[in-house]
Formats: C-alpha cells, structure tokens, sequence
C-alpha cells in the first residue's frame, strides 16, 4: 500500500498531534493507530505535531512519553515533530489578520463573571457560552492594566460540514460557545487558532481526531472562513473508547497508561490486537503489528458509538505476558 499514489498526483497529508498533558491511554492509543492506519492505506504523508500550548497542563516529560508511546505501538511519520511553542510568530500573524479586519476584541472578563451573566443552558461543565459581555459597540470600559484576552465575533447561524465518519453536523457555534478565545490572558494562542494556522501551514488535507472534536470542528470552520483558508480538510473524527461505566477515559487513571502497561511486560502485538478489536476487528489475531493492523483494518467495521475497554480486555492483556 505504501506505493499507492491518489489519482491526482498529489499526496494527502494528516497529523498525529499529542498534548503532552499527560501519558497516552488505550483510547489515544486507538484514535492515532486509526489515524496511521488510514494514512497507509490512503498514502498521506503524515506530520507529527506536539501541541504543547496549554503550558498550565503540560507535564514535565510527556513529550518524551507520547513519541516513544508511538514508537512503541509501531507508528512512524514522514515530518516533524514540530512543537507549538517554538515560534508563536505562525498565530500571532492570524491574530493580527483577524484584529486588523476587526472580527475581534479585547476582554477581561473572568470565568466567574461569565458564569454570572449566562442566561443560556450550557453544553456541559466545561464549556459555557459566553454571553458577549466585552462584544464590542457596547462593551463597558476596560481597566488598563487589565489582563484581557483576545475574543473572535462569531457569526451568526448554522456551520456544516459532513464528517467522513460522524456523518452530517450542524452546528449554531455563536449559540453553542458564542465569541470564543483566540489568544489567552496569558497571550498563548487558544487551541482553536493554533490548529486552524497548524493544519493550514502544514499542508493537513485529513484530520483524524476522537470525536470529543465534533464541536470544535465548527469553531474551526469558522476561523478557516475568517481568515479565508481554504479547502476545509476533510475530517474523520472517531467514536471514543470509554469505560466500563460509559465514562471517557482519562489520562489520569493509572490502569489505561500505555506506559503503564508497557511496565507490566504487555507487548506492542498484544496491545495492537486489543486496538483491533476495539476497531471492531472481531476475528483480530491475538497477536499483530501496527503495518498488519493498516493491512487489515476497515473502517466499516469501526463502531459508530463509543466502545468500552472493560476489566476482560485488561485482563486479557496482562495474561502470559512475563
Ligand atoms: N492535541 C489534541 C489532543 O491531544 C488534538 C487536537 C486535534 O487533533 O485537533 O487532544
């Protein structure tokens, strides 16, 4: 498959983009082998991009941990790895496109103001909407020496997109998170731009994402149609892996750690059987390599819902491993 080359000529590029926030559990481990997988079976070019942004929950070492955690799994990448943090100079341009065209706006508010003044139901615990407190011509005065953050005017109604995986999305971003953060108090670029200027700049054509970034994508799109890039990449965003009480897996719990099982003499071939298998690969080899996975693997068998890694999985994993 590694010599296919697509009709046009021209290679398609995806990315395996970590957060260095803590160790890769099995349902990163999952969501980027899928995303490998796709690239060899599509012959993408793959970009290896370490999005260490979020300074306040990066973890000392974490880079090291994911690449080697990839490695282990048996993934490899054309390009990269490129850090975020390295030069700011890429986001901080898109800002001033965007100030300059006068789509943002400076806002001190804090998060408990924001809280205070939401009318609206929000999505979850997380994510509030913000309700335009500092949205500019009746923005109240601002303190000087303030530290505010850099908000975009998100437009009014509904974003589409068809997801390659999620289907049909509509979404209304301006009701869902309203004008959100581009640039922090702290004046790091938010998520959101960064990606937008990354998967732009580095050529991203497929994005394969857990679908936690369903919502997201939306905010992306609007930022892409801002700053008028395009195409829009094609996404793919996969169902998560969740517990065995349907809750989404957290780095934090110890058992789930590709290091940790790794400590515990699990094998890179048992590891990707069980990847398999969570990929809807019932009849996996209990044994197999990642370039065996992407031989293999369809997409028509992945699980449009979330799939439970269970206590069995666990177990099976740690079974004859010494
Ligand atoms: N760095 C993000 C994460 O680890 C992925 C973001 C993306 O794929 O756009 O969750």
């Amino acid at each position: 498959m590694s010599g296919m080359i697509s009709d046009s000529g021209s290679r398609g590029r995806t990315r395996l983009a970590p957060s260095p926030t803590g160790a890769l559990h099995v349902g990163n481990a999952r969501t980027f082998l899928i995303n490998w997988a796709l690239a060899k079976q599509h012959d993408w070019e793959i970009v290896l991009r370490v999005e260490n942004l979020d300074t306040p929950r990066n973890r000392p070492g974490a880079t090291e941990q994911a690449i080697e955690d990839l490695r282990w799994l048996g993934l490899d990448w054309d390009e990269g790895p490129s850090f975020q943090l390295d030069d700011l100079s890429p986001y901080e341009n898109a800002l001033k496109q965007l100030k300059d065209a006068g789509q943002t706006y400076p806002c001190p508010a804090t998060r408990r103001e924001i809280v205070a003044a939401a009318s609206a139901p929000h999505l979850d615990d997380h994510e509030l909407r913000y309700p335009g407190l500092y949205r500019p011509p009746v923005a109240p005065p601002i303190d000087p020496d303030a530290e505010v953050a850099t908000r975009v005017i998100v437009p009014d109604g509904d974003v589409s997109f068809v997801d390659r995986l999620a289907g049909e999305q509509t979404h209304d971003v301006q009701q869902q998170v309203g004008d959100f953060v581009l640039s922090t108090k702290t004046g790091l670029p938010a998520y959101q731009l960064a990606v937008v200027v990354d998967d732009h700049r580095q050529g991203i054509t497929d994005i394969v994402r857990g679908d936690d970034l369903l919502r997201s994508t939306a905010r992306q799109i609007v930022l892409q149609r801002l700053l008028g890039i395009e195409p829009t990449p094609t996404y793919w965003h996969v169902p998560l892996v969740v517990d065995e009480d349907g809750r989404r897996m957290a780095k934090r719990r110890g058992d789930t750690r590709l290091a940790s099982l790794r400590e515990q003499g699990v094998s890179t071939e048992r590891m990707v059987s069980l990847l398999a298998r969570l990929s809807g690969w019932d009849d996996a080899p209990p044994e197999m390599s990642a370039a065996q996975f992407a031989e293999g693997f369809s997409l028509n068998q992945l699980s449009r819902r979330p799939v439970a890694f269970t206590q069995g999985d666990l177990a099976w994993l740690l079974q004859n491993n010494q």
